[in-house]
Order: structure tokens, then C-alpha cells, then sequence
């Protein structure tokens, strides 16, 4: 597989994603490679720019078991068009991994995206499923949990955070990880893509 989910500060996670314009083969290909890595890494949910790749695209199952592909979803270009309530709970994300703290979203939200035949749907969800769409629609715009943490969380997050960026630089000193400028370049040729 030719992809993996990048951890942060990777700068594919602060690029602000393009709207998918075409449904094409290729696209079939990043999306079932995405769902691969997803039940891999034994998440809920995976959004484009945590495989470097800058579109607005997502891939979910929110009962995060590959054998109940049922419940998986594709969902391409989504909206958060309307919201109500709130909830405080613990989140966590793919490119984090094993740093867990309590994020505040709404309660109940209604999206709305496109399918894989270029269909809109439009749905009404809460509680975790609410969750995870808000925390994959974030990754969308190039913003992470731990910009949504409360300052309590955050203090709490800062020693790991600190030792992913330093994880993240040593790797580019290492050459293991292109330079920051080098990883900017390949996105923004890749914009044009679908
Ligand atoms: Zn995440």
C-alpha cells in the first residue's frame, strides 16, 4: 500500500482541503486504501488530509469493525449546515496516536456531503456518530482536536504534542519525511487531480 496516515505536524493536516470535482477510478483506489488504513489503525473515521492527500473526502464507520461493512460511509465535499446542543468527551485521532482529552462539539448536527455516485445525502446525527463527523470535518479545513481542546485538556496534551513535533522533526532530519516545503509542493500538485 502506498499510503499511510501521517502523523502531526505533518503539513497535509493544516492544508485546507479542495472540494472533490470528479469521481473517478483513482479516487476509488484513495478510498479503499483509506478504509484499509482505517480498520488497521482500528479508528472510527479517516479524512483525506490524514493520508496527504488535500480533498474533501472522508471515510467512517462508527462501529469502527470491518465486519460490519454496513455501517461503513464515503463521503465526498460534507457540510455541517446546521447544529444544536453540546457535549464534553474524550476524543482522540489517527495522526495522535495514543493522546486521548476531552473535546467539547455539538450534540446533534445535520450534514450534508456526497456519496460515491455523486448523489447528496443529507443526515441528522448525534452523540459519537455527531462526534466523529465534526472531528473528520475539522481535519477538512486543516483544524485538529487539539486546537478544539478546552485549556485544561490542552496543558494536559502539551507534553505529547511536544514529542510528536519532535518525532515528526527528527524523522525529517533523518530524511525519512520530505521537508516541510517539499510535502507543500507535492499537495498543491495534487489539487488538480479529481
Ligand atoms: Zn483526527
Amino acid at each position: 500500500m502506498a499510503r499511510k496516515i501521517v502523523h502531526y505536524p505533518h503539513p497535509a493536516l493544516r492544508h485546507k482541503s479542495k472540494p472533490v470535482r470528479t469521481i473517478d477510478k483513482e479516487l476509488h483506489l484513495q478510498i479503499g486504501e483509506m478504509k484499509e488504513l482505517m480498520y488497521l489503525a482500528k479508528g472510527l473515521g479517516l479524512a483525506a488530509p490524514q493520508v496527504a492527500l488535500p480533498f474533501q473526502l472522508l471515510v467512517m464507520n462508527v462501529s469502527g469493525d470491518p465486519k460490519q461493512p454496513e455501517k461503513e460511509e464515503v463521503f465526498l465535499n460534507p457540510q455541517i449546515v446546521d447544529k444544536k446542543g453540546a457535549m464534553v468527551g474524550e476524543e482522540g485521532c489517527l495522526s495522535f496516536p495514543g493522546l486521548f482529552q476531552d473535546v467539547r462539539r455539538f450534540q446533534t448536527i445535520k450534514v450534508r456531503a456526497y456519496n460515491l455516485k455523486g448523489e447528496p445525502v443529507e443526515k441528522v446525527v448525534s452523540d459519537l456518530e455527531a462526534r466523529a463527523w465534526q472531528h473528520e470535518i475539522d481535519h477538512l479545513n486543516g483544524v485538529l482536536f487539539i486546537d478544539m481542546m478546552g485549556p485544561v485538556a490542552r496543558i494536559a496534551a502539551r507534553t505529547s504534542v511536544k514529542q510528536f513535533e519532535k518525532a515528526f522533526r527528527e524523522a525529517q532530519a533523518k530524511g525519512e519525511i520530505p521537508a516541510d516545503l517539499e510535502i507543500e509542493k507535492v499537495l498543491a500538485a495534487m489539487e488538480s487531480m479529481h
